[in-house]
């Protein structure tokens, strides 16, 4: 659209479930779901699994003072554990506002996450946290914007406990963030497909095999198949195979991104490193 419309997006970490380093994933990466979107001026991170870590200390390390949007999918772990981790967090120059769209009626993300920083579970790392931190719960569907021209919209998905699908939106490029979830029996969610429309990049929970799947129905995770469905009834851009199962080392993940780009050209499956550009 213009020159401030491109969208650079950054993996930090495509794990699922449960960091797995190790010589069989150093092609593919260990670290756990997040991901960085530079829409022009503004920064937006894509959950704060283990991958937020590197991050961190890249942000440290190029000196940038923080000011960033942390959309989370849920709080299970893997989305969440790299916070204590981040650098950042520890600086009062830094602020974040932090996002969660399926804890409202519940406690609260704020409620949620505090407990995790402090004892018994980390030394009361909490308290030492010196940058300034917002806590926003938005209801199911909700869409707002985080800065002029930054759009963000959101859908609810089928994961157990809940989790919420993100499109971001600047300068006529999106990226659609659809992980913790589940595809329907039926196949396509109509609904889902209809959030994705037209998105430039999909980045899919492709966790699972097909035969993985057969063992693991209602753990709310899909398959690169139904990711590829998904994109092609929402007549999206790229397909982004994410959030792989720990048990997929390196060769096994070769063969699930050959699949999927046989099946549906373009598709790619996200490692930790990988950055893209769009618009
Ligand atoms: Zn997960
Ligand atoms: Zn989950």
């Amino acid at each position: 659209m213009d020159s401030v419309g491109a969208i650079t997006v950054r993996f930090w970490g495509t794990r699922g479930s449960l960091p797995t380093p190790g010589p069989t994933t150093l092609r593919y990466g260990g670290n756990t779901c997040c991901v960085e979107l530079r829409c022009g001026p503004h920064l937006v991170i894509l959950d704060a699994g283990s991958g937020l870590r590197p991050f961190g200390l890249a942000l440290q390390n190029a000196r940038e003072r923080v000011q960033a949007d942390i959309l989370l999918t849920h709080a299970h772990l893997d989305h969440i554990c790299g916070l204590p981790f981040f650098g950042p967090i520890y600086s009062c120059h830094t602020a974040l506002r932090i996002w969660s769209g399926h804890l409202t009626g519940a406690r609260g993300i704020e409620a949620t996450l505090r407990p995790s920083w402090n004892a018994p579970f980390m030394p009361d790392l909490g308290t030492a946290m010196r940058a300034t931190l917002a806590f926003h719960d938005v209801e199911t569907a909700a869409a707002w914007s985080l800065h002029p021209g930054l759009h963000v919209a959101t859908t609810r998905l089928n994961h157990p406990g809940g989790a919420t699908g993100y499109r971001v939106s600047w300068g006529g490029a999106s990226v659609c963030y659809l992980t913790d979830t589940e595809h329907f029996p039926g196949g396509v969610d109509p609904a889902l497909a209809e959030f994705a429309a037209h998105t430039d990049l999909l980045i899919y929970d492709t966790c699972y095999t097909d035969a993985e799947y057969e063992t693991r129905v209602g753990w709310g995770h899909s398959t690169w198949r139904h990711g590829v469905a998904l994109a092609n009834a929402a007549h999206a851009g790229r397909l982004v195979l994410f959030h792989h199962d720990p048990g997929h080392d390196d060769d096994a993940m070769d063969a699930i991104a050959a699949e999927a780009e046989a099946a549906r050209p373009g598709s790619i499956a996200a490692k930790d490193g990988m950055v893209l550009s769009l618009g």
